[in-house]
């Protein structure tokens, strides 16, 4: 089932991928006509035409039927972030509440400070909100989806980080291992350190965690670790009845709605 919803998911991020540059083919124009134009300055250039990070924004309705006014857009990538896919950053997925968007970079600025890690976000909501398939929530801007982190041999494992939507149709058994190789693990520690570092920011914004989404399966694994014990005292709440199919697609990435305080 999981493979069936990422299948959609792909093909409805080429069907909005049509405004990729295109490359001029060999010989018709003379070198120093041509201009390239890289995936990220055609990014850079999406980001400032849509940032608007000066206006407040607000956010209507719940998580699962809601909107979103004059969200932000978060930057692709930042001293150690990165957006996942360019196909979806240029299909207006990445926007946020503002202090949503606070949030997040300031927890990126603190974890800096510890984990030379290169940390990556997953889809967020429309410029507008509303209804982003196949995300059933991320309609008001209070929803996010973070990648896991993975490891290998103890070390940090980033060969798969920048796979782009395909990243969403990993598979990892109960026990956190990748299905394809099980030498590469999700990397819970870091998974709880995120989310405690998130929580504490949240709250400087007066927002907090309403609710993490994580592979039931997986929870045991995430609350054994350091950081995951400090989770438990901090009472982060990590949800315990989901569906079969919301089950199967959180383990590759975990999602966190916030909420005002
Ligand atoms: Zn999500």
């Amino acid at each position: 089932m999981k493979y069936l919803i990422i299948v959609i998911h792909l093909l409805i991020f080429c069907a909005c991928s049509g405004q990729k540059t295109e490359s001029p083919v060999e010989g018709q124009l003379s070198e120093e006509s041509v201009v390239v134009v890289s995936p990220l300055s055609e990014v850079e250039t999406y980001y400032l035409e849509h940032k608007q990070d000066s206006i407040i924004g607000s956010s209507k309705g719940s998580v699962s039927n809601g909107s979103l006014e004059n969200g932000t857009l978060l930057a692709f990538e930042g001293a150690n972030f990165q957006y996942f896919d360019t196909t979806s950053y240029l299909g207006g997925r990445a926007f946020t509440h503002q202090l949503v968007a606070r949030t997040i970079l300031d927890t990126y600025k603190i974890l800096a400070a510890t984990s030379k890690r290169k940390w990556f976000l997953m889809e967020l909501s429309n410029e507008h909100g509303g209804k982003i398939f196949p995300h059933r929530t991320h309609q008001n801007g209070m929803s996010v989806d973070f990648m896991s982190p993975l490891k290998k041999d103890g070390e940090d494992y980033v060969e798969l980080d920048n796979t782009g939507a395909q990243h969403y149709m990993l598979e990892f058994d109960n026990d956190g291992k990748l299905k394809d190789n099980p030498s590469i693990s999700l990397d819970f520690d870091q998974i709880a350190h995120h989310l405690i570092v998130l929580d504490e920011q949240a709250r400087k914004h007066g927002l907090k965690i309403e609710k993490v989404i994580f592979k039931m399966e997986l929870r045991d694994e995430l609350f054994a670790t350091p950081y995951g014990k400090k989770m438990l005292e901090k009472n982060i709440y990590v949800t315990r009845n989901l569906t079969p199919l919301i089950n199967s697609l959180h383990d590759d990435h975990y999602h966190v709605d916030f909420k005002r305080m």
